[in-house]
């Protein structure tokens, strides 16, 4: 970073103050990753520069040819990754590329059915603080008060009831596997097209270790950045006839011009993942959860709907502690070094104040080469933090824990696809 520290000293400190952060902490926050220098790179290039309106071939400005070349090399990974007919790699984040979807096919006033956000669904699925919330009438479907996992034949009957104009699958803090093929049967029954949301879960299916929702689906989203382990982003696949509808709706629907960079970061992120061992990575992601969840179950914590089956675990802090508020755990869990986010669980206030869950997940961590032994290293320290009433001394004992084994496992600095063979 040498000529940002002599443009803007003040950025790059505040660059190098992150990366000491990210070196001496456990992220173990579910959508986050640590992305492979070769991402990095390709995000950090000069392809900033390029105004690249339209689509391959199809530019209203001049000078594109290597634009071109990066976006249909990333669209033919994307296709080829997850098997899909077509593949818009232009969306700026997660959210935008459902809106994209809903801007294609729906008109204001239309319905939309997702899962409800206190029982994992996302804001971009029709909260009403959201735009998605704001243009679309909204209803949602929930998990069920006992299993804390979704019912299909229930949320068959509230799909027959509400007869939405599109049904959403997918969320960003459900611990259990997604029956697409039954989400898919509900929409063909409804008469709706079906949008499967796999922000969290894109690494996890295209390692093979959750079911891919493709052939189910009508349109199928995600972000690139979480088990995907890209750069920050969205993509849109779907099958042909709908694909002047997408490519319309991104641009010159909802987006000026793409980020180039990005889709090059994307495209190499894409390229990482068709490597043999991004497969072992998937996995390992997933017996991480489970031995973390297991470990953490044993300590006496109960998780919503009794562990996990994917990359991420939510805690219910009053199963221990009924004085204990998401914030607060949060908060000394960071006080040690364990970086995780404030959740609610299903059936809490809707009060964030109110909130009595954690979520934890171990895409970064396993990113950084851990396992079984450092899951229960980490269940152990969360616990101690947890049951510590904030105390300042243990949360710097656990810190100090957490800190040497953050040295013992680096974030890879070499090539992501050569570490995950280690
Ligand atoms: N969809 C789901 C299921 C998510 O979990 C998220 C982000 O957490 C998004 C969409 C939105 O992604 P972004 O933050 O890139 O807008």
């Amino acid at each position: 970073m040498s000529q940002l520290e002599d443009v803007d000293p003040r950025i790059a400190q505040i660059i190098k103050n992150e990366q000491s952060r990210q070196n001496n902490t456990l992220e173990l926050i579910a959508s986050e990753n640590h992305v492979s220098p070769a991402v990095l790179e390709a995000l950090g290039s000069i392809l900033t520069d390029k105004y690249a309106e339209g689509y391959p071939k199809k530019r209203c400005y001049r000078g594109c040819e290597n634009a071109d070349d990066v976006e249909q090399l990333c669209i033919d990974r994307a296709k080829e990754l997850f098997g899909a007919e077509h593949a818009n790699v232009q969306p700026h984040s997660g959210t935008s590329a459902n809106l994209a979807v809903y801007f294609a096919v729906l008109k204001p006033g239309a319905k939309i059915m997702g899962m409800e956000l206190a029982h994992g669904g996302h804001l971009s699925h029709g909260k009403d603080a959201n735009i998605s919330g704001m243009l679309y009438k909204v209803a949602s479907y929930g998990v069920e008060k006992d299993t804390e996992m979704l019912d299909m034949d229930h949320v068959r009957e509230q799909a027959l009831a509400e007869r939405p104009d599109m049904l959403i699958a997918g969320a960003s803090s459900y611990p259990r596997t997604i029956d697409f093929e039954a989400f898919g049967k509900i929409a063909e029954e409804v008469g709706c097209p079906l949008l499967s949301d796999i922000a969290h879960i894109a690494g996890l299916v295209v390692g093979g270790v959750h079911p891919c929702p493709i052939p189910h689906s009508t349109f199928v989203t995600t972000t690139n950045h979480k088990t995907l382990r890209g750069p920050r982003g969205g993509i849109i696949l779907c099958r042909k006839e709908y694909a002047r509808a997408i490519d319309r709706a991104v641009f010159p629907g909802l987006q000026g011009g793409p980020l180039m960079h990005v889709a090059a970061a994307k495209a190499v992120a894409f390229h990482e993942a068709m490597q043999p061992q991004f497969k072992d990575y998937a996995r390992r992601i997933v017996s991480n959860a489970k031995t973390l969840a297991e470990s953490l179950i044993e300590k006496g914590w109960r998780l919503v709907s009794g562990g996990t089956d994917n990359h991420l675990m939510l805690l219910d802090l009053h199963s221990r502690n009924e004085k204990l508020t998401s914030h607060s755990a949060a908060s000394w869990l960071d006080g040690a070094a364990l970086i995780t986010n404030a959740n609610p669980i299903p059936f809490d206030p809707p009060q964030v104040s109110r909130w009595t869950g954690v979520r934890f997940g171990t895409p970064a961590v396993t990113t950084r080469g851990m396992g079984d032994e450092q899951m229960r290293l980490i269940a152990g320290w969360i616990d101690q933090v947890l049951c510590s009433n904030g105390d300042a001394e243990t949360l710097a004992k656990v810190r100090g824990a957490v800190e040497q084994l953050c040295r013992q496992y680096p974030i890879p600095n070499k090539n992501q696809a050569a570490s995950d063979k280690d």
